[in-house]
């Protein structure tokens, strides 16, 4: 129940569940929570509901932009009935900044940043908690890659869906994954010049996934659309080939693109300058780890190299208040994560003994559904990993953390100074230290510490942070008073 309602106990308004995130995986928590009588809060950073996936523009959805509008549709058709029956308490535009979990509750503690002036801190307390935060782009450093006019993939399309924003008249759209396809595509159907993709790896890779395939009919088809749209603005995917170099003086004017062999290492001596005003890049994401690293929950880094939370069959957690579902378990798609907020929806009402009626089968019919979009999940990962050639690529003075501007050659004197791991890496070059935390710039710190060490890579000794969003200060200092005195001899 949130700190602004009356007080009610537990008893009187039943069993509670507080889902964070309103993407794709929250939603569809929230919703089968809520059906199945629970009372249920819904915080997001977010300012409507939809997530990454189907993030709003000004007028609404676009159409020519999104797949499975009609799951949305259908999701959030029920999501604002369930507001109006006060079954779902939304709150938009709230972060977490922490949670705490005991035998008994869960708490989680949000700020209202809207009014930059007076933000506020909203405190939740409920039974359970389903954690759907999602995920974020994951960037490798190249030399120029911190010049203007270079970007992520995602911020190019969160700009294209969100404001209705198109980043350049002339783009070059690269890294890996299949997410590149429907960046392009949606530059190009608004009015950009696309002068290429320039895909890492090789789809022939494929062959050995076959498998993975069967039953993803919906997957192919939204592929194939997406050529289709690159082919009738005669858009060339270049696969086995990366960007090396960004060039520009103020800003980004040229990048430079290097061909890969079969092994992924950089192929003869051959480089092609292409004149640019906006690359789009993105090597696939990585998992949202702060609040599920906040609530104690056992984490592991999935094949794709990503730290996630490792969830059972009912999306629950090594935490026994705390579910979770979707990207933050591991990246795989809107469809997966949909299954899995419906799952750890279900999931929670079993656990307080509620349930929709004769829901079983469809219930088993998607943990099913979820298993094979997992499998699936598995095939991407192998046909498109990050190419590890990235690290040849990188010269002394690329910077890695861009908000502490730390070099490779400061990560590499760390290293000759002793430092092993991603801690004591940032202890003594500050990477990772700065506003974003690490997010930016942790995995590709952790893959330059594991190849001069000769050690595994190690995901997961900078990841815990206690503060999982910016919080102001002065919010905080009036939230949590100075302890009393008698505290405060305590603590002396
Ligand atoms: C920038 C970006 C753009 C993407 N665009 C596409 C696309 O166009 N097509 C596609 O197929 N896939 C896209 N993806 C992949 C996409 O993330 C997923 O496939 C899908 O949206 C995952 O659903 P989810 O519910 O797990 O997470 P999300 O959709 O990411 O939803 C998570 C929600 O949690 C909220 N949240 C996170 N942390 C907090 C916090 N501390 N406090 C409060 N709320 C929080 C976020 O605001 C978000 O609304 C994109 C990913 C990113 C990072």
């Amino acid at each position: 129940m949130t700190s602004a309602t009356p007080m009610l106990s537990m008893t009187e308004i039943g069993p509670t569940v507080t889902v964070i995130g309103a993407g794709p995986a929250g939603l569809a928590a929230a919703v089968e929570a809520a059906t199945a009588g629970i009372r249920v809060t819904v915080i997001d950073a977010g300012a409507r509901p939809g997530g990454q996936y189907w993030r709003h523009g000004p007028a609404g959805l676009d159409a020519d932009l999104h797949h499975d509008i009609a799951l949305f549709t259908d999701l959030h058709t029920r999501f604002q009935r369930l507001i109006t029956t006060g079954k779902i308490t939304y709150l938009p535009g709230h972060q977490v900044w922490t949670l705490t979990t005991t035998a008994d509750e869960a708490t989680v503690h949000a700020i209202d940043p809207r009014d930059v002036a007076q933000p506020v801190e909203v405190t939740v307390t409920s039974d359970y908690l389903v954690l759907a935060v999602g995920a974020y782009d994951r960037q490798l450093p190249f030399p120029g890659w911190d010049l203007p006019g270079v970007m992520t993939v995602g911020a190019a399309q969160s700009l294209l869906k969100g404001s209705g924003v198109v980043v350049g008249p002339r783009v070059l759209v690269a890294g890996t994954g299949p997410f590149l396809l429907p960046v392009a595509a949606g530059l190009a159907v608004r009015g950009s010049r696309v002068v290429g993709v320039y895909e890492a790896n090789d789809p022939i890779k494929w062959l050995g996934q076959l498998p993975a395939l069967l039953g993803q009919s919906r997957k192919i088809r939204e592929a194939a659309g997406y050529l289709l749209a690159l082919a009738r603005h005669r858009i060339r995917v270049r696969h086995r080939s990366i960007v090396v170099a960004a060039h520009g003086s103020l800003r980004l004017e040229a990048v430079t693109v290097a061909r890969l062999d079969r092994s992924g290492a950089i192929k003869g001596s051959i480089r092609i300058r292409i004149p640019v005003d906006v690359l789009a890049v993105g090597y696939g994401f990585t998992a949202q780890s702060e609040l599920p690293l906040l609530a104690g929950c056992e984490m592991h880094a999935t094949d794709d190299q990503t730290l996630s939370v490792i969830v059972d069959d009912q999306q629950a957690t090594s935490n026994t208040r705390v579910f979770a579902a979707g990207e933050t378990t591991g990246i795989g798609g809107a469809q997966l994560a949909v299954a899995e907020g419906t799952l750890a929806g279900a999931a929670v009402a079993h656990v307080v003994g509620r349930s929709v009626d004769g829901q079983a089968r469809r219930l088993d019919e998607l943990a099913m559904q979820r298993d094979q979009l997992r499998r699936f999940a598995v095939a991407l990962h192998a046909v498109y990993p990050v190419p590890s050639t990235w690290t040849d690529i990188v010269e002394a003075d690329t910077v890695v953390c861009r908000c502490e501007e730390v070099t490779v050659a400061e990560i590499s004197e760390a290293v000759a100074l002793g430092a092993r791991d991603l801690r004591s890496v940032k202890l003594l070059s500050r990477a990772g230290m700065g506003w974003c935390q690490g997010r930016e710039c942790a995995y590709a710190t952790a893959c330059l510490i594991a190849q001069q060490v000769g050690t595994p890579l190690d995901l997961g000794s900078g990841a815990g942070r206690p503060v999982a969003t910016p919080i102001p200060l002065g919010l905080l200092a009036a939230t949590y008073p100075e302890p009393a005195e008698t505290d405060q001899q305590q603590l002396n």
